[in-house]
């Protein structure tokens, strides 16, 4: 398990040529971006093209469809440096790389054949994911025995989906989606549920509003809108009725990658946070020459350590599951990321005093983003109620 701690050459180099990224195509051009009013206009397709470039978009697609074949564990740590940038960008690309990891496992060979090569060769090729409703949320995580009020009858060669999907993650910029929806009426979502492969333009698939957020803004999340919209049998993934075993399939790295997402934008709040303790100067001598504020940055540094290695130990155990893997790190990585995220960016900005609450220094985007993923991915109260039903079944 030393590959959890110690960062291959392949590893390391990789992260050079994110971070110099991150450098020169996503910092000079975040702030700008977020600070847009229509949510839309924060959304950059020069920085997708720029990330499909260097193979970042295709990080985790095979060699056989174009990509690199990255593991989990090393796009885990691509996710978190691309976030020491800007949390938005990270989201798209992660939501992307962990879809592509999903649809190799769980789309049969002609359903692969059929989609994976024209994604890997388009710049602009993103995914996502339709799972969440207004009435369900949580309702899923847990699972909830309701079902799901996206549903579609069955008709010749194919499905008639209608309802609605919000709150998805490169919602209105995605070309391909996995889509969960109620084939069985009557059933709970976890026994009545189908997984779908969903192609943009469709017909009777549009796009409902885009969401204007607190923060992560550089994403778009939108609504996802189903009238009478065919889906043919070819694209049911899996098979109909089993979507909460793709579903499944998917939270350990859903959750890793989440984790790594926040932890990035954790990362990036510390190192203002030491930069402004190391300049400023309060009670005759620099901010980190008083003890109370040298105590909180070693805080936050045990913070970060203690959430990385617990992602890491995730990633890695989500690709090699007869080494030790157990379900709570499906679960729980991101709730901690997160918490710690929170904490460290409260502090931080307590650090700055006035100038932090100041919108020139950037410290107020980054606890706008750092609240990000209190919510997204699970609400941390619900991840907790899952891991402890795992823990301790009823
Ligand atoms: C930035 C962002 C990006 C997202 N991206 C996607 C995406 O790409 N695809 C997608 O499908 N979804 C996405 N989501 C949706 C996300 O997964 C949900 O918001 C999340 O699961 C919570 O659901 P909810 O918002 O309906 O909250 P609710 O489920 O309504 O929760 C509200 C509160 O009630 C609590 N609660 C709920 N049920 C219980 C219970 N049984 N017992 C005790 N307490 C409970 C929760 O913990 C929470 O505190 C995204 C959300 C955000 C914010």
């Amino acid at each position: 398990m030393e590959e959890i701690f110690i960062l291959n050459d392949d590893q390391r180099a990789v992260l050079e040529t994110v971070a110099r990224f991150v450098e020169d195509e996503v910092k000079p051009r975040a702030a700008a971006l977020d600070a847009k009013e229509d949510p839309e206009k924060s959304f950059s397709w020069e920085i997708v093209e720029k990330a499909h470039a260097l193979g970042i978009r295709t990080f985790t697609l095979a060699e056989k469809w174009g990509g690199l074949g990255a593991d989990s564990l090393s796009t885990a740590m691509v996710i978190e440096e691309l976030a020491k940038g800007d949390l938005g960008v990270s989201v798209i690309i992660a939501q992307t790389l962990k879809i592509a990891q999903i649809m190799q496992k769980a789309l049969n060979a002609e359903q692969q054949d059929r989609v994976l090569p024209s994604f890997a060769k388009d710049p602009r090729g993103l995914l996502a994911i339709g799972i969440t409703e207004p009435d369900n949320g949580s309702n899923y995580f847990l699972p909830y025995p309701t079902p799901f009020f996206t549903s579609a009858e069955k008709t010749a060669g194919g499905w008639i989906v209608n309802g609605m999907k919000h709150f998805i993650s490169n919602g209105n910029r995605a070309s391909h989606y996995l889509l969960f929806v109620q084939t069985a009426k009557g059933k709970p979502m976890a026994e009545g549920t189908t997984c779908f492969l969903l192609e943009r333009g469709r017909p009777g698939f549009g796009i409902g509003r885009v969401h204007d957020k607190m923060g992560e803004r550089l994403a778009n999340n939108a609504e996802l809108i189903f009238e009478d919209c065919f889906i043919p049998d070819e694209n049911v993934v899996g098979e109909a009725g089993k979507g909460f075993g793709v579903l499944r399939s998917f939270f350990p790295q859903s959750n890793a990658y989440a984790a790594a997402s926040i932890l990035g934008v954790a990362v990036a709040l510390y190192e203002r946070a030491v930069f402004w303790a190391t300049t400023r100067t309060q009670g005759g001598r620099p901010l980190i020459e008083h003890d109370g504020i040298r105590a909180q940055l070693a805080e936050m540094h045990m913070l970060i350590d203690a959430s990385r290695c617990y992602i890491h130990r995730a990633s890695w155990l989500a690709d090699h599951q007869d080494r030790g893997w157990e379900e709570t790190l499906g679960v729980l990585p991101k709730a901690m990321a997160s918490q710690a995220a929170w904490k460290i960016a409260t502090w931080c900005l307590e650090i700055h005093g006035g100038s932090g609450y100041m919108k020139e220094l950037g410290v107020e985007k980054l606890v706008r983003d750092a609240a990000a993923f209190l919510h997204s991915d699970g609400v941390n109260r619900t991840l907790f109620l899952k891991a402890a039903n795992l823990m301790f079944p009823a």
